[in-house]
Formats: structure tokens, sequence, C-alpha cells
């Protein structure tokens, strides 16, 4: 018999920071598009990761692929992106054996940024290939951009720390671009030249971005001489994938805890999925939370410092349980007002609490989106990856967020600045602003989606159609 939905084979390398927007990207095709999804996913014992799996998601087909040993392939001081790559190359033969032994072959297989290898196994089984770049525009841009950079030898950038030149687009400053594309015998540097290669080597690129949001970058990166691409892939917006379609989380404590704080009165802190800070900026952060008197909800995770790595405390266990690493007596003496989550909360029900009035973020691409799709202003505090970029967005750019100067000097960003910044968005006139124009984004995110011809909703549907025309 035919088949007549088409079936799209998704991704996903380990970290919630991609498997959030690719499972969402999931939702969207089934709810949508009418497609029908198998998610692959790299075992990990991540209990974050295994929580979210265990939701039963309507049409989606979860097929978890072992976890390979890679320690005897890298250096076990490797980065996290150099990991990320050996691990997805290392997955590639088990993808294959599953993709052969699904009853119906997918029309598509849509990867993240660290799945591109996969391509091969696509054109094996004569299937589209898409890349899912879960970021913005810009650093897709400087990704790609990356090949053209290291054939030219941007001297100016890297020995003179002159801001780098992307064609088309804004400039990247020196002190915001990413360490990997600064040195050229780094692995890390080695993996990203082969991403920004291989990515445009799709059929299409899907962007967790919207064309109202950014507009100039999207249109260099149509121009396909000015990046100096050679392969032709169209570019799909299909962005703000910030809110999930589907039912929500249950009502836990922080949520009920929520329920009884007057409106866009709480500051939501939050470092992603991974984040940590040192221990003595974690107690001038606590200080700063204090001194600013406002109603805050923190999720805590030890600092980076800390010997006892991953011996977390439960906050719930009486004295006992109190971490030495907050200032003493912090927790009592907040009690009325703050909420310290040990390890990880349900951010995007706390994003979208009416309670909530501001959010102190890492500026993950997907923390950032959660809060404009929620019209919440933010403390920008980037710590790695492709955050300082993003935090440069909102703050320059956008003008949603504010940023601690010292940060730019890489010293501990104190209490005093901290408490002012806090107050800044949450009471000030400033904050006002801010809000307001998140509000004007966050409706211009909706409108982008919206299936009454939104840029974003019209984006998935061309690749609906790509895929139906292969069905026949
Ligand atoms: N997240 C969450 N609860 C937490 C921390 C993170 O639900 O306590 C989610 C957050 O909503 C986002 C993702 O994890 O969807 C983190 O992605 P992001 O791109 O912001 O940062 P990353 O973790 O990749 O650095």
């Amino acid at each position: 018999m035919q088949n007549t939905k088409p079936h799209a084979a998704l991704l996903a390398s380990p970290g919630m920071g991609h498997l959030i927007p690719v499972l969402e990207l999931g939702k969207r095709l089934v709810t949508y598009h009418g497609f029908h999804v198998t998610l692959f996913v790299v075992a990990t014992d991540a209990s974050t990761t295994q929580s979210l799996l265990k939701e039963p998601y309507p049409n989606i087909n979860i097929i978890t692929l072992p976890l390979v040993d890679i320690s005897g392939l890298i250096d076990p001081a490797a980065t996290v992106v150099t990991k990320l790559a050996v691990m997805m190359r290392e997955t590639l033969p088990s993808l294959r054996s599953a993709i052969l032994a699904l009853k119906s072959p997918p029309t598509a297989l849509i990867v993240d940024l660290f799945g591109t290898k996969a391509f091969a196994v696509a054109e094996e089984f004569n299937m589209l290939k898409y890349v899912f770049d879960t970021s913005n525009a810009w650093f897709f841009a400087i990704t790609i951009y990356v090949p053209t950079i290291d054939r030219n030898l941007e001297d100016k950038h890297i020995i003179q720390k002159q801001p780098l030149r992307i064609p088309g687009c804004k400039s990247v400053r020196f002190e915001d671009t990413l360490p990997a594309y600064l040195d050229r015998n780094d692995q890390t540097y080695i993996e990203y030249k082969r991403i920004g290669i291989e990515m445009p080597m799709a059929d299409g690129i899907l962007m967790n971005t919207w064309e109202d949001l950014e507009p100039t970058t999207l249109g260099a990166l149509r121009d396909f001489q000015m990046l100096g691409r050679v392969a032709k892939a169209p570019v799909y917006p299909i962005g703000p994938l910030a809110r999930p379609v589907g039912p929500s989380v249950p009502r836990n404590q922080v949520l009920n805890w929520l329920d009884n704080q007057p409106y866009e009165s709480v500051i939501y802190v939050s470092f992603g999925s991974g984040g940590t800070l040192s221990s003595e900026q974690m107690a001038e952060l606590a200080w700063g939370l204090e001194l600013s008197k406002q109603r805050f909800v923190w999720v805590v995770r030890p600092p980076v410092d800390n010997d006892a790595d991953g011996a977390f405390f439960n906050l719930d266990d009486g004295s006992e349980g109190i971490p030495s690493f907050l200032p003493e007596g912090f927790l009592d003496r907040t009690s009325e007002v703050g909420l310290a989550v040990p390890m990880w909360a349900p951010q995007v029900e706390i994003l979208a609490h009416p309670s909530v009035g501001g959010f102190l973020s890492h500026c993950g691409w997907n923390s950032t989106l959660e809060s404009i799709a929620n019209g919440v202003p933010m403390i920008a505090w980037p710590l790695y990856a492709e955050q300082k970029m993003n935090a440069t967005i909102l703050t320059e750019e956008l003008g949603v967020a504010v940023q601690p100067k010292t940060l730019a000097s890489e010293r501990v960003v104190v209490r005093a600045e901290i408490e002012t910044m806090v107050r800044k968005i949450m009471e000030d006139e400033e904050g006002f602003g801010i809000r307001k124009r998140v509000n004007e984004l966050k409706h211009s995110g909706e409108k982008a989606l919206s299936s009454k011809g939104g840029s974003s909703y019209n984006s998935l549907s061309q690749i609906a159609k790509q895929c139906e025309l292969s069905l026949h």
C-alpha cells in the first residue's frame, strides 16, 4: 500500500539544549503538517533526558541508539563539541541498522548541528536530508563562514583582535567569538570547520529563528556568493520553537509557589542545562539577589570549584541539606521571598507563569527564545558556546536585556552590580521599555508561527511539500 503520510526521521545529539528543540520540531511536524516522526536519541543516563522521553508523544516513535564508548578515541580533556562530534560519528552504524529495521522507510532525515555525518546514511537510503541548527541565523552564518576564514586567514581578527567580518552580517567582536574559532590546530576548530562545510550540503537548513527577528542575516544567508557557500541549500527559519506543543508538566512545588506571588514580581535565575558558576560568583549572586529585595526562583547547581562533584544537596532536607556554597543564612533570610531549586526546574512553565517578570539567563538560545516567547525581559549573563553572541543580539540589537558590564573583563560580577541590574529590569523605567520591546517580539514570534500565513509555519509547510513530492 502506498504511504500517504511523510515520515521524518529526526536525530538529536545528547544534551537537553539539543533534544528539546528537536523534539518540539517533531511535535510540530506531527501536529500541524501531517507527518509521522521517528526520533532517534543517543542513550545517556541523564535523568532529565530520561524523564522527557518517558512522556507519550502521539505519532512520534522514539528509538534510543546505544551509547558508544568513545573514551579510547579522544583525549579525556577534549571539549564538549569534540566529544559530541565523535560520539555522533560513532553512532552512525546503529542509526543505519535502526533505519533498516523500520517498517516504513523515512522520507527525510533531519539532524542537528552535530549529526551532519549522518547525511551519508540519508543518501544511502535515498532520503531527503536536512539540518536543524537549533541556534540563530547569525551563529549559523559564522559557522558556515569558518571554512572561508580558514582560506583567507583573518589575521586581523586573530592577531590584532579586530571584529570578525561576516559578509552581509553584523561583525562579531573578538571577545564574543568562540575560542574554537581562533586556533586552527584545535580539534574543536577542526570539527566546527567540518560542520561548516557539511551543513550547506543539506537539502534544506532549518533554524530556530524567524524572518522578522533576523532579516539582515537571513538575507545574507540567501545570497550564496556572499558567504562563500558552494552548496545552495535553502534556508528555512522555523522558530521560535519555544512554547511546547501539547500538555505541559504537572503542577509542582515551584509552580504552586509562583501561584502565590504577585503579578510579574519574580525574577527567575538559571544557567541552562549545564551551566555553573564559581563559588565566589555564586556567593555574590546570592547576595545580589538578597540585596535587590526582589522575589526569585533560582535553579542552583554546585559551583565548578566544588570538590563534592555532583554529590548534590537536597534543599528540602532541613539544615543538613543547606549547601555550604551559599552564604550563611541566605536560605533562611530569603525564605519568604525566594525559592532555591536544586539542579533542574520546569523552565518553560516558570517563564510562562504570570508571576514571573524577569529572567537572569546564560543566554542559551532555547532559554533566550523561551523568554521572548513569554514576553520576559532578561539579564544576559553568557557563559560558553555562542552565548556571548546571543547576549549581544539581546542587548544591542533587540534591546530586551541588560548585561553586567563586569562580564566583559571576565571578573566576578559583584553583588552591587547584580542588585542594580535586578532592580533595573524588575522595577525601573528602563525595565518598562525592555518589557514593552520583548512583548512586541513575543507577538512577532507568534505571528511567524501562525497557521494563517506565518513565515515559520510556511517554511515547515514547504518542507512537508518536498517530502510529499518525494513519496510519489
Ligand atoms: N531547562 C529546563 N530547566 C532547567 C534548565 C534548563 O527546563 O532547570 C531547559 C530550558 O528550558 C531549555 C534547555 O533546557 O529549553 C536549555 O537550553 P539552552 O539552549 O537554553 O541552554 P543549554 O543548556 O543548551 O546551554
